[in-house]
């Protein structure tokens, strides 16, 4: 109806706050002035308790890949024994780079939609016993199935069974999950800005821990860009990068920080928790099957599986009709999900919208209607937590 009013629920990149657009808008400043360095040294600090580090966080203008490419080429080389986790396409992803890099992967597949669990991880590291593993790769949130893994509980049992450096792809969730990167033993965190951080797309960001730090700066794998003693050394002489970044996305990342301190970091936390339910709840009333089981629900990203109606068919009614946009199924769950994000930017009363215009697109092919149900459930889930 009108062109502008658009509701973004894909699961990255996510909608823009004003308040951060216009942050952005601000006139250019040079990446080597003091403005700058004042910038980039605020954001690398006050991002820390959202990657749970003492370290400052570094940012690279570049995609989530990217990041996820750094964290193999700055820990593990051609050769090196690692160990992947796959439970999803952004899994499969990680694996797939270390292998195009020369690394010997093993593969811990587990099946999509579910979580990996501990015992699993422990049972795949006993059968590598012998086997001198450099790193062991995670992806936290895995954005494809809706599934959050236990990530505490797989640095410790990584922390038990081996030495290896326990790296983790935070894309879809950091800046909405709790993470202790000590207490959680990880030694490298990445993420992106377009995803949890409220951000356009165009920012990966690296946290690490001090074995972390000792490990770039140890590895002898070939890169250059994405060489992380390069942004390091920069941030430690001059508070800034190697290269140019993109110092509007930096600008707009002070104002998430900004927004993130007023709300509270643990409100942040509280709320992802919050949509997470109520859309859990909304859904199922709808009689809709949801990929993934509660334990292993993402506060980020719920997958829904429809029996009766095609999955990309309630994709397109919801663009089509309320200019709604939810993302489909990937690889192998291409056509058999839909998957609606909700982070960052994102309140129980947006939920509330999702779910009307769910209930009102199932009813309109033909399913028994079920106005107002899923909308019910979910506000009562919102007050029992307000
Ligand atoms: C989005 C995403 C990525 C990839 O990010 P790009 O910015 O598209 O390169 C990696 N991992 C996870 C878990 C993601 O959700």
């Amino acid at each position: 109806m009108f062109l502008d009013q658009t509701y973004l629920f894909t699961p990255g990149p996510t909608p823009i706050p004003n308040r951060v657009n216009a942050a952005m808008a601000q006139p250019m400043i040079g990446h080597r002035s003091p403005d700058f360095s004042a910038l980039f040294e605020d954001v690398a600090n006050r991002l820390k308790p959202v990657f749970g580090t003492t370290h400052p966080v570094l940012a690279l203008t570049s995609s989530g890949t990217s990041a996820l490419e750094a964290a193999v080429v700055n820990t593990v080389s051609e050769g090196d024994e690692a160990v992947v986790i796959v439970a999803g396409s952004f899994g499969d992803r990680l694996a797939s780079i270390a292998e195009k890099y020369g690394v010997h992967v093993h593969r811990l597949n587990i099946e999509w939609g579910k979580a990996c669990a501990p015992d699993q991880l422990e049972t795949f590291l006993d059968g590598l016993a012998g086997t001198q593993i450099k790193a062991v790769f995670a992806t936290f949130n895995e954005t494809s199935t809706g599934v959050l893994n236990p990530i505490h509980e797989l640095g410790e049992v990584v922390g038990c069974r081996t030495d290896a450096l326990f790296i983790v792809d935070g894309v879809s969730c950091i800046g909405a999950v709790p993470v202790d990167m000590a207490a959680d033993r990880i030694d490298l965190l990445v993420t992106s800005s377009q995803k949890a951080l409220m951000l356009p797309p165009g920012l990966a960001f690296v946290a690490f821990s001090d074995r972390g730090l000792r490990a770039i700066q140890e590895c002898t794998a070939p890169r250059f860009y994405l060489d992380l003693n390069r942004y390091a050394a920069s941030f430690e002489k001059q508070k800034s990068t190697p290269f140019t970044p993109a110092v509007s996305l930096l600008a707009g990342a002070r104002e998430v920080c900004t927004m993130i301190e007023e709300e509270g970091w643990e409100n942040v936390i509280r709320r992802h928790r919050l949509l997470r339910d109520m859309i859990r709840a909304g859904i199922r009333e709808l009689g809709l099957p949801l990929l993934t089981s509660e334990a292993d629900a993402s506060p980020t990203v719920t997958a829904v599986k429809p029996e009766q109606i095609a999955a990309p068919d309630i994709q397109k009614a919801l663009k089509k009709d309320f200019s709604i946009t939810i993302a489909g199924g990937q690889k192998k769950l291409k056509g058999k999900i839909f998957r609606i994000g909700h982070m960052g930017y994102c309140t129980p009363f947006d939920v509330l919208k999702v779910l009307t215009a769910l209930e009102l697109t199932l009813a309109k092919f033909g399913a028994e209607p079920r106005l107002g149900a899923a909308v019910k459930k979910a506000e009562e889930v919102w007050m029992k937590n307000a």
